[in-house]
């Protein structure tokens, strides 16, 4: 005997969870499928949860400026109580060095096109606002192995972006643990340590999977929601070759260190994104810092081909070369010699955009390619999705009419054709996290 499921969602990270909730709330019996003990337990549960609007492309500042609305509104979004309590948004501000040009031609005329609040703070404003920050300028970014990054910075940086409404998500895995609650009241189904190896097709059609202990699941519609898996995932279902654009797994290190003396960065810091040393960082409970890298040229990438084997230690290079690039920024800090922080994959497209869609697999949809920003965005993404999946299963072609969906908060109309798995690489990208 197989069970049944209008949809099977492979994954339970923040994006397949909210997947469930969506499609159980449109009428669709759900269930989630994830190898991991419970909810949020794969990358998701490492993510930096930074919820920013400061993406180069009309979709991706869209997208993130109504994810904001749906991190306002959480209790009600969910609508319903978690016995663990909810996950909190601390709207701590984010402010923006450094690529100056980048903000002025790209970024700020697509935050004034959409209506996003930002102020230009100049030097005498940083220092009243920040005055633990030094304002060196010194890009390009570079690593402690080379000489040139022990030397004066040669500019000052006079300007900064602030956005207010920034900030960032207190427990990722609490988020998604909220969602599969909020999914679960509205009849969607979790199922936990069953790993997803068989994509069933019948007739030319998706018809189940099949799990790691030989049972089958029959489903109409599968999700590939898998996170760093999804190269994986989109092989098992034989689509990956007739996708244009691909996703592969790359190795990212986040560290934490203490606050200065006597600065409570926990209450008082801000998000800040340091495109001048390739860093961005933000307060973290226990009056930490978080620190992360933003990729720069300079910096090692390590692609990996097994998503389950991969080097989960902090490595002594790239903590040297994040905390210390941090305490130029903070000359106050101290850099300790107890190395903490924590090391996941993100899941990369080959445009750093994700891929919302559908495939050639008739039944078979993608919500992948997350490139490390898309934690933010995971209730429109899903919300969208849904609503592709809708249109499409009742015979809209998606392919030469691109579903447009219009966004509920701020009635922005969002062309999903953006998303697409076919589309050619969207030359406007950062490449990189930034999106
Ligand atoms: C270090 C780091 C920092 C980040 N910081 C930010 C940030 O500040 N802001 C932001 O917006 N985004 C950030 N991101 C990106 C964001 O966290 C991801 O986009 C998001 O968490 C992806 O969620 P997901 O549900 O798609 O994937 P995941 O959370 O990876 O979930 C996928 C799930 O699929 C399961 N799975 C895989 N294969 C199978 C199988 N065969 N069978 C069953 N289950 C399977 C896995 O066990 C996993 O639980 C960051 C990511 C990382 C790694």
């Amino acid at each position: 005997m197989s069970e049944k499921y209008d949809a099977v969602i492979i994954g339970a990270g923040i994006i397949g969870a909210n997947l469930g909730f969506e499609m159980s709330k449109a009428g669709y019996r759900t269930l989630n499928i994830d190898k991991l003990p419970a909810a949020g337990y794969g990358s998701t549960a490492n993510s930096c949860a930074i919820v920013r609007c400061h993406y180069s492309t009309w979709p991706g500042v869209a997208m993130a400026y109504e994810g904001f609305h749906f991190w306002s509104d959480w209790a009600d979004y969910l609508g319903t109580d978690d016995e663990r309590g909810l996950a909190g948004f601390i709207q701590c501000g984010a402010v923006y060095v450094g690529d100056s040009d980048r903000y002025e031609k790209k970024v700020l005329p697509l935050f004034d096109e959409i209506g996003i609040e930002y102020e230009i703070w100049d030097a005498d404003e940083m220092a009243e606002e920040a005055s633990y920050l030094d304002m060196g300028s010194y890009a390009p970014p570079k690593r402690p192995e080379d000489d040139a990054f022990w030397e004066d910075p040669p500019n000052r940086i006079t300007s900064a972006v602030h956005t207010p409404i920034a900030g960032y998500i207190t427990d990722p895995q609490l988020a998604t643990h909220n969602l599969q609650r909020a999914a679960e009241a509205k009849g969607g189904a979790f199922m936990f340590g069953a790993e997803v190896t068989e994509i069933r097709v019948e007739d030319g059609r998706v018809a189940g999977v099949t799990l790691d202990n030989g049972t089958q699941i029959d489903a109409p519609i599968v999700v590939n929601v898998a996170g760093p898996h999804s190269f994986v995932i989109n092989e098992m279902a034989g689509v990956a070759d007739s996708m244009n654009i691909k996703t592969r797994a790359l190795r990212h290190e986040v560290h934490h260190v203490p606050s200065p003396n006597g600065i409570d960065f926990e209450k008082e810091g801000m998000l800040v994104g340091d495109d001048d040393l390739g860093t961005y960082f933000r307060p973290e409970v226990g009056n930490h810092i978080l620190v992360g890298s933003q990729d720069p040229d300079c910096d090692p990438q390590i692609w990996v081909e097994d998503p389950d084997e991969f080097e989960r230690a902090i490595t002594e290079d790239q903590w040297k070369a994040q905390v210390l690039r941090l305490a130029r920024r903070i000359p106050s800090l101290g850099v300790p010699s107890d190395k903490k922080g924590v090391v996941d994959l993100y899941d990369v497209s080959d445009d750093w955009i994700p891929i919302y869609d559908k495939t050639d697999l008739p039944g078979f949809y993608v919500a992948i390619g997350t490139s490390g920003n898309q934690f933010k965005n995971c209730h429109i993404a899903a919300y969208c999705l849904t609503k592709l999946i809708q249109e499409v299963e009742t015979g809209h072609d998606h392919d030469a009419d691109p579903v447009t969906v219009k966004m509920p908060y701020t009635g922005l109309e969002l062309d999903m054709g953006v998303f697409s798995r076919n589309r050619e690489i969207n030359k406007d990208s950062s490449f990189s996290v930034l999106g």
